[in-house]
Parts: structure tokens; C-alpha cells; sequence
């Protein structure tokens, strides 16, 4: 029993120290993996602090990003401010520290209209008042979420007050530039009339001298004038047609016109700037070109002016020569001058606006430096090209190519047959004389030049003997008649002297001075052919009419009572003087006040009644529109009497003139230097009412 006890005992023992031992086993892997749980929970904590610091480095970083770039940030939850940076409450004024919570609201000055963006966002200005005075803030509206799905209103703002400050001055500045631009128009308008009226006197003038019966010569100057005085009112109109270039606004004719008769009203008009400086002007049309071509002849003329304009202003001795001929199918007109040329390096830039060939304050000669760039414009404008080169002679030599076409009415212009002819040319001129060699040659005759007398004089003695001889007056009078006499002896029928239109007047009877006749300088190939060829005797008992007489009288209007009320004393004698030539009884006001006075009598039957009414629209006392109302309003008064026919006459031609005039009750508007026809078609209106009224 004892033995069985203690072997029991034993087993227990033994048990005991197995589960002991199991235990400590046990035991010992817990520790060994709580040690290595440790480890473990020691690096996360370690991962963790990093990310930590790694965020707070981000967040520094971000929030420095966003206060270096100066954009104000707010979330508010309602008025309440959850978040705001330090550019946010420096807006405010408030401390970065107190900003939470706060619920200020900066006050708002002025606010643009907010603009809806793709995604729910709102855009929009508002000046704001801040510590720092007033700003105007671009803000970005968005609704953010934040935790538990709340939102907040989120709002990013920039500074743009230099921006709005920028846009202010530009608007200033534009509406500166455009009241500037006003004045302008209002300058050249007034500018236009200003010239208009005197040059309305003259044009005037001239056309009652016309009718005055004049000698042939009297009306070949009387012409002149008109031609020069009209082409002047032209270049008027050209100075107003520049804004309009300038604003591509200009529109171009497309009529039939004479190239010739074109190119003898520049001749005309600028023969007395050459004459004056004592330099050849020479044109030249050839002989193949059609008479009528279709196009602006107003600008062609514009564009011509501008270049012999120049050609003569920067040429000191020699001469210009101008050429208009056919080129495939182009016209091409070329003007030359022996003046000292355009360096190759600026030939370019003098087409450009306020260009000259040097700019330099001290270089810088008399003009606008416009010229050019119109021509140009007005070229490009037809279709065409300019350009200028050197001439033959050194000088310079602008060319322009236009596609101007054949008009209708365009006849070939009759060049004689002179194949059998031979002409003897005596002339130094640059242009002239090789003008006139063309000339001869477009008819088949032979032409000889000789620059000097000693080559005429050689000529005319070794040569068999010409059919006619041109003497340039340049060579000198006695020369001049020393050659005459030597080209008669050398048996020549015909021997011209060519005369400037001053030499013509000076220069006394050609006849007398041994010369079958003379030639005005620029010589037209018109009266070389007619001069040379044999003329057809006039028929016996026939009168040799010139074909432009004069007007034929008009019929008298002895009824017709006309008030002209204007300032101006001649413009007033000027219409006048052609009212009565149209046989009407002209009453003159020299103001509006006087004119309304003189009207009121007559509708009042105190004074006799007047037929017709031409009211200047510029006028002491009273203009011609407040006239025009106060007629208008007196005849309402007295519905029985007929309307008066109220005409306003303006030097501003402009269409806001003549809309003004037909506003104040006028019935028409006509322009000043008053057309003839036009007054006509008024007067006869007034006849045939009151034929009407007689009759009823
Ligand atoms: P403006 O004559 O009013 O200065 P333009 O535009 O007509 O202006 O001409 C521009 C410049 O071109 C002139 O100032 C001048 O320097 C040069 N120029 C034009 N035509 C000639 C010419 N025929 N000969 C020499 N220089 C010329």
C-alpha cells in the first residue's frame, strides 16, 4: 500500500513537472512574441510620428504656398468663419489668431455681375472697404464638404485693383481718343467750310464772268480758274475723303471718264508751281490709250496731284514729266523728276504714314508726310501697285499700274498719218521733248531733236529740209527768231514757237516775231496734230462757232421773288447776280433775324410775299435752322397760305448737315459754291406751283 502510494506520488510528481515545463514553454513564446509585438507597435509608433511630421511639413508648406501667393481664403459655416488665412483677416482687420469664429463681413463698395461656372462654382468682382482703403477682389464661390457630410461656403479671392485701375484708364483713355477723333471730324468740317465759302465766291465769280461776253482768251483764263478753283474745292474734299481712307470708309466711283481731260486739269493745275521755280512740267498721254476709261477719276486725280505735287516741291532744276500709257492691259502713269532722287533704303517707308526721307526734327521739310500713304492707300484701293525708282536722269520716278477698263464712250483718239512728215524739235526740255519725239512717232512721222540752237542750226543746214519746225522759247527770244528765220530760208513751211502760258503773254505776236504760229507748253498731242495738219477752209458765208458759247439766255421768271439770306457779302452778290440772270427778283438778308423779319412781313402781307427761300445755314443773330422753325411754326398759325419752299445752303455738305436742315423743316439742302442746275430745278418747282395756283 505504501509501495502504490509513493509510486503514485512519483507519478504525480513527475506529471507535475510536465506541466510545469509545458508551461514554461508556453510562457516563454508569449514572451518572446509580446517582445516582438513590441518591436512592432515601436516602429508603427515610429512610421506614424513620421507621417505626422511629414503632414505637418505639407501643411506648412501649403499654407506658406498660399499666403506667399496673397490669395484670401474663407470657409464660413453661415456667417461664422471656420477657416481663414492671414491675407483673409488682414482684409477684415481682425488678428490670424481671432479669425475662428469671428462672423465680420468687409463692407462692400461696388459689385460686378457674378458669373455661374461649370461645376456650381460662382464667379464675380467686388470693391470692398478695407484698413487699406478700398480693393476690388476677384472671388471663386465653391460649397466644399467637410466631415459628417456638412458643407462650408468657400470663397478665393485675388486682388485685382491694379487690374481694375489698368481697365479704368484704358476706358478714360479710349473715350479721350475718341473725343479727340471728334474734334477732328469737327475741325476738318469746319476747316471745309471755311475754305468752301471764299472758294464759293471765286468759283462764283468766275461763271458770272463767264456770261459777261468775254474776248477768247478772257474765257480761255476764265476757265482756267474755274478748272483750278474747282480742282481746289477737290482737294478739299480729298482732305475729308483722308479720314475716311483712314477709316477704310471710303467707297470709289466706278464712272466713265476723259484720261486726257484728266491730265490736262493737273497740268493746269500745277503748271504755275513749276512756272514759279522755273522747272519744266511736261505730260504725255499716248497716243493708243482709249478716251474714256471707267473708274474714280476724282481719286486718280487725287493720286496725281500728290505726285507732281511732290515731284516739283523736290525738284530745283530740270522738270517733271508725267506719262500715262498701256501696259498689258494696265494703265501705267509714271511721274519723273530730275530733283536729287530717294535713297534705295527709304523707298519703302515714305509710303507709310507721317514718312519723310529723313525725319529729323532739323531735316524735316514742309508737309505732312500723308501724300504718299494715301496714294498708296487710293492705289491698293483700285486694285493696283505703286513703287517708285530712280529716273533716267537721277531724279526720281514713281510708276502706278491700274486695271482701269475701256469705258463705253471711249473712241480711239484720231492720230494723223505723218509717215511722209519730218520734224525738227529744238529743245533742252528733260521731258518735254522726248514727249514730243513720241508724239510724232505715234503718227509715223520722223522727228529729229536737237537739245541746243548750234545742233538746230547744224541740222537745218546738213539735213534735207523738214516739213516743220518746234522751237522751244527756253533757248531764248532772239535765238529763238534767229532759228525761225534760218528754218524759213531752209525752206520749212511750218515753224512753231513753244510758249509757257506766262512766255505766251509776254512774248507778243508770234507772226511778228517770224513764226507761223505757237504751241502752249505742255504740248498736247491734241494741238500738235491739229496745229500740223492741213486745215479744212471754213465755207464761204459760214460763221466759226466756238462750241462751249456760253449758256444760251434763260427764260425770264420775272414773278419768282427769291430771299437769300447769307452773311457773306460776295456769296450774297454772287446769287444774286445769277437769280437775276435767271430773271427772278432776289431779296437779300445779310442775317437770320433780318431774313425772319423779311418773311413774317410778307406772310403778314405787310411787305411782299416771297416765292422762294435760300437760307444759309451758318448765320449771325440767327442760324438758318432756327429760321426754318420759326417759319414753320408761324405758318401753322395761318393754315390758309401755302407752304413756303424753305432751301438751306451749306458749305458742310456732310449728311448730317442736310438731315439738321430737313429736321428744321427745310426741303432741301444744296451744297455750296451753289450748283446752277440745282437752283434751276428749284426755280422751276416754284414756276409750276404757281402756274398751278394761277390756273386754279
Ligand atoms: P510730304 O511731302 O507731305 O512730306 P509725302 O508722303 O508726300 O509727304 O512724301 C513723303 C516723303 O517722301 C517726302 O517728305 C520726301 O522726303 C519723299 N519724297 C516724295 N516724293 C519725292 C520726290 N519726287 N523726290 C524726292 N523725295 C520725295
Amino acid at each position: 500500500m505504501q509501495f502504490l502510494s509513493s509510486h503514485w506520488l512519483a507519478v504525480v510528481v513527475v506529471m507535475l513537472v510536465l506541466v510545469a515545463g509545458v508551461a514554461a514553454v508556453k510562457l516563454l513564446r508569449q514572451r518572446d512574441r509580446i517582445v516582438r509585438q513590441a518591436a512592432e507597435l515601436s516602429r508603427d509608433v515610429e512610421a506614424l510620428n513620421d507621417r505626422l511630421w511629414a503632414l505637418a511639413d505639407s501643411e506648412e508648406h501649403y499654407r506658406s504656398l498660399i499666403e506667399a501667393q496673397g490669395d484670401l481664403i474663407v470657409r464660413r459655416d453661415g456667417a461664422r468663419i471656420v477657416y481663414a488665412n492671414g491675407a483673409y483677416a488682414a482684409l477684415l482687420g481682425i488678428d490670424e489668431a481671432d479669425i475662428v469664429g469671428a462672423v465680420a463681413q468687409p463692407r462692400r463698395v461696388a459689385c460686378r455681375p457674378a458669373l455661374a461656372l461649370e461645376g456650381g462654382a460662382r464667379v464675380f468682382d467686388e470693391c470692398l472697404a478695407t484698413p487699406d482703403g478700398e480693393r476690388w477682389i476677384s472671388w471663386v464661390e465653391t460649397v466644399v464638404p467637410v466631415a459628417l457630410g456638412a458643407t462650408v461656403l468657400q470663397r478665393v479671392g485675388r486682388d485685382i485693383t491694379a487690374r481694375i485701375a489698368g481697365e479704368q484708364e484704358l476706358v478714360e483713355a479710349r473715350a479721350r481718343a475718341e473725343s479727340a477723333n471728334e474734334a477732328k471730324s469737327r475741325f476738318l468740317a469746319t476747316v471745309s467750310h471755311e475754305f468752301r465759302t471764299p472758294l464759293n465766291g471765286i468759283l462764283g465769280m468766275a461763271d458770272l464772268l463767264g456770261d459777261t461776253g468775254l474776248e477768247p482768251e478772257q474765257e480761255t483764263y476764265v476757265r482756267a480758274l474755274r478748272i483750278s478753283g474747282e480742282a481746289l474745292l477737290g482737294l478739299i474734299d480729298d482732305i475729308l475723303d483722308f479720314a475716311k481712307v483712314e477709316a477704310g470708309k471710303l467707297e470709289l466711283a466706278s464712272e466713265s471718264f476723259d484720261i486726257g481731260l484728266l491730265l490736262e486739269t493737273v497740268s493746269e493745275l500745277m503748271a504755275p508751281r513749276a512756272q514759279a521755280k522755273g522747272i519744266e512740267l511736261a505730260a504725255y498721254l499716248a497716243p493708243d490709250l482709249p478716251t474714256h476709261l471707267v473708274g474714280d477719276a476724282d481719286r486718280l486725280r487725287q493720286i496725281l496731284l500728290n505726285l507732281v505735287g511732290n515731284a516739283i516741291k523736290f525738284t530745283e532744276a530740270g522738270g517733271v514729266g508725267i506719262r500715262i500709257g498701256n501696259e498689258d492691259g494696265m494703265i501705267a502713269i509714271t511721274v519723273a523728276d530730275t530733283g536729287p532722287g530717294i535713297p534705295e533704303a527709304r523707298r519703302q517707308a515714305i509710303f507709310e504714314e507721317f514718312e519723310q526721307i529723313d525725319n529729323s526734327a532739323a531735316r524735316r521739310h514742309e508737309g505732312t508726310g500723308l501724300g504718299l500713304a494715301i496714294v498708296r492707300r487710293l492705289v491698293l484701293l483700285m486694285g493696283g501697285s505703286v513703287g517708285v525708282e530712280s529716273g533716267e536722269n537721277g531724279g526720281s520716278l514713281f510708276h502706278v499700274r491700274l486695271p482701269l477698263a475701256p469705258s463705253g464712250e471711249a473712241v480711239r483718239p484720231a492720230v494723223p498719218d505723218w509717215r511722209s512728215k519730218r520734224v525738227l524739235i529744238v529743245s533742252g526740255a528733260p521731258f518735254g521733248a522726248g514727249f514730243l519725239c513720241e508724239t510724232i512717232a505715234a503718227t509715223g512721222g520722223s522727228a529729229t531733236l536737237a537739245a541746243d540752237a548750234e545742233a538746230a542750226f547744224a541740222r537745218l543746214q546738213d539735213d534735207g529740209p523738214y516739213d516743220a519746225a518746234l522751237i522751244d522759247q527756253m533757248v531764248g527770244r532772239e535765238v529763238a527768231m534767229n532759228l525761225a528765220t534760218a528754218a524759213r530760208m531752209a525752206g520749212v513751211a511750218e515753224c512753231l514757237i513753244m510758249l509757257s502760258p506766262l512766255e505766251r503773254r509776254q512774248f507778243g505776236s508770234p507772226r511778228d516775231a517770224g513764226f507761223t504760229g505757237f504751241l502752249v507748253k505742255p504740248v498736247r498731242a491734241r494741238s500738235l496734230y491739229a496745229r500740223l495738219s492741213p486745215r479744212p477752209a471754213p465755207l464761204p458765208g459760214t460763221l466759226a462757232i466756238e462750241p462751249d458759247a456760253g449758256p444760251s439766255s434763260p427764260e425770264p421768271r420775272q414773278r419768282i421773288r427769291v430771299l437769300v439770306a447769307e452773311d457773306n457779302e460776295i456769296n450774297a452778290l454772287l446769287v444774286t447776280r445769277t437769280l437775276e440772270r435767271f430773271g427772278c427778283i432776289p431779296v437779300w438778308a445779310r442775317d437770320g433775324r433780318k431774313a425772319l423779319e423779311a418773311i413774317e412781313a410778307g406772310l403778314n402781307g405787310t411787305a411782299p410775299s416771297f416765292d422762294l427761300v435760300l437760307l444759309d445755314i451758318r448765320m449771325p443773330e440767327l442760324d438758318g435752322l432756327a429760321v426754318a422753325r420759326a417759319v414753320r411754326t408761324l405758318e401753322r398759325g395761318r393754315p390758309e397760305q401755302a407752304r413756303l419752299p424753305l432751301v438751306a445752303v451749306s458749305a458742310n455738305a456732310a449728311e448730317a448737315d442736310k438731315a439738321a436742315a430737313l429736321a428744321a423743316g427745310m426741303d432741301d439742302c444744296l451744297a455750296k459754291p451753289l450748283d446752277r442746275a440745282a437752283l434751276q430745278r428749284w426755280l422751276d418747282h416754284v414756276s409750276r406751283t404757281e402756274a398751278l395756283v394761277r390756273s386754279a
